[in-house]
């Protein structure tokens, strides 16, 4: 009889620990490869971010020794499979400072949240004449999605201005505000001009008019602490993969009251109670939000990346961004011909800038050939750059496990790109 093998134990949740961007490397086997015959420069982390061997082992793990689907099976397999899903989502909602781990739904990602909010709760509470306000900075995963459910219902999407510094214009928000708002959609951190918002006054400002608050956390979960509970969101949505963990997973946080009084969106397995020709009920959420079989291996995974990422200390990892952005925007100002874009004093590490003479896709190309990778296009966030006047620019974005002499690199490789001419 073949030996049995037992199943792999949960990646545990460690005490917060120290932060040395040297800890968080060595766990990251990618940062060790050379791309164009040089050590990797990943400075496109607002796009995706590199994954800790605790997360590949996790999903090594599962696959390896683990893998069932979950909730319906009555065996060991499913059962244990189920206790790790159900595990992911009391992580997840420890980790926003959630109510409860059933005010979590997971998802594909922050785009499928958004379009969650917009399906579900959109098509109940929004008619014609109601006002969703959309900051002007917005990804447009969560300016689309709006625009969709605005044109069904004949709502309206209204834009948030920005200011030079490109922050939201506070006082036109305040005048946008009225009873007809029935919701607000803010990213906690853009993803073009790196901006963090007072979501927390906005959010407060918002209630007072009844309208919800729909926060985009995107950019935000890897960078900085978050507590929903503070901020008093009523949607807060994030996406794993820019979270150190793997791709195609991530969740959606609703305050409990409103997650009851929410409709399914797509209809299937897992998130029924009772299926008939004559009438079907559902299950309770977040289930109900949960049509078919969920990405289990994703859940198991940003578990990993959650417990990762926790094992250090979250305030000195910021404090560390914070150093490594100013370095990083001082250096980048020494380059002729180099402006960055935005100036908001509350900032995420992102630089997206221009240089004079060379065109963005140029730049990643010159950089790709130095082994340095950054991004270069319009950023999902047409609007934002149409605001300076741009339809492209080219954007490197820190994390954690970056460098100060990484920066230097950059900042070498495009002088010598200046000088090339
Ligand atoms: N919101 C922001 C601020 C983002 O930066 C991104 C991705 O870049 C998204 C939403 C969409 O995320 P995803 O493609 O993972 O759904």
């Amino acid at each position: 009889m073949p030996a049995e093998t037992a199943a792999p134990a949960l990646p545990g949740a460690q005490p917060p620990g120290t932060f040395t961007p040297e800890q968080a490397r060595q766990d990251i086997p990618i940062l060790h490869r050379t791309v164009n015959g040089h050590p990797l420069v990943w400075l496109d982390n607002g796009a995706t971010t590199q994954k800790p061997r605790q997360v590949i082992e996790a999903l090594s793990a599962f696959y390896g020794a683990a893998n069932s689907n979950i909730h319906r099976g009555a065996h060991t397999m499913a059962r244990e499979a189920t206790e790790m899903y159900e595990a992911g989502r009391a992580a997840v909602a420890a980790f926003l400072g959630a109510e409860a781990p059933e005010s979590i739904v997971f998802v594909r990602g922050t785009t499928e949240a958004v379009n969650l909010v917009a399906q579900s709760w959109g098509r109940s509470n929004l008619g014609p004449g109601d006002d969703i306000l959309v900051p002007v900075l917005e990804h447009h995963s969560n300016i689309v999605p709006w625009q969709m459910i605005a044109k069904e219902t004949r709502a309206r999407v209204v834009p948030i201005p920005l200011d030079a510094d490109g922050q939201i214009d506070q006082k036109a928000y305040a005048d946008l505000l009225s009873a007809r708002t029935q919701l607000v959609a803010i990213s906690q951190a853009s993803n073009v001009l790196g901006t963090v918002p007072p979501v927390k006054e906005m959010t407060a400002l918002a209630h007072r008019y009844g309208a919800k608050v729909l926060v985009d956390g995107a950019q935000a979960v890897a960078h900085f602490p978050v507590d929903v509970t503070d901020l008093g969101a009523d949607f807060y949505a994030f996406s794993g993969h820019k979270l150190f963990a793997p791709t195609g997973i991530g969740a959606l946080y609703a305050k409990p009251e409103l997650l009851a009084t929410m409709n399914p969106w797509q209809g299937g397995g897992n998130m029924i109670e009772s299926v008939g020709f004559d009438r079907t009920t559902f299950a309770p959420p977040p289930h109900l939000l949960e049509a078919g079989t969920g990405h289990i291996s994703g859940v198991v995974g940003l578990l990993a990346a959650i417990n990762w990422l926790t094992s250090f200390d979250r305030n000195a990892i910021a404090a560390y961004e914070e150093a490594l952005m100013t370095y990083a925007q001082q250096a980048m100002a020494t380059v002729p011909g180099l402006d960055i874009l935005g100036a908001a004093p509350d900032r995420i590490a992102v630089l997206t800038f221009t240089l004079a003479g060379h065109d963005p896709a140029t730049i990643a190309d010159w950089l790709d050939r130095d082994g340095i990778a950054i991004r270069a296009g319009h950023h999902c966030a047409q609007p934002a750059l149409a605001h300076y006047g741009l339809e492209f620019a080219a954007r490197a974005s820190l994390a954690l496990y970056n460098t100060s002499e990484e920066v230097d690199q950059l900042v070498a490789s495009l002088r010598r790109l200046q000088q090339a001419g």
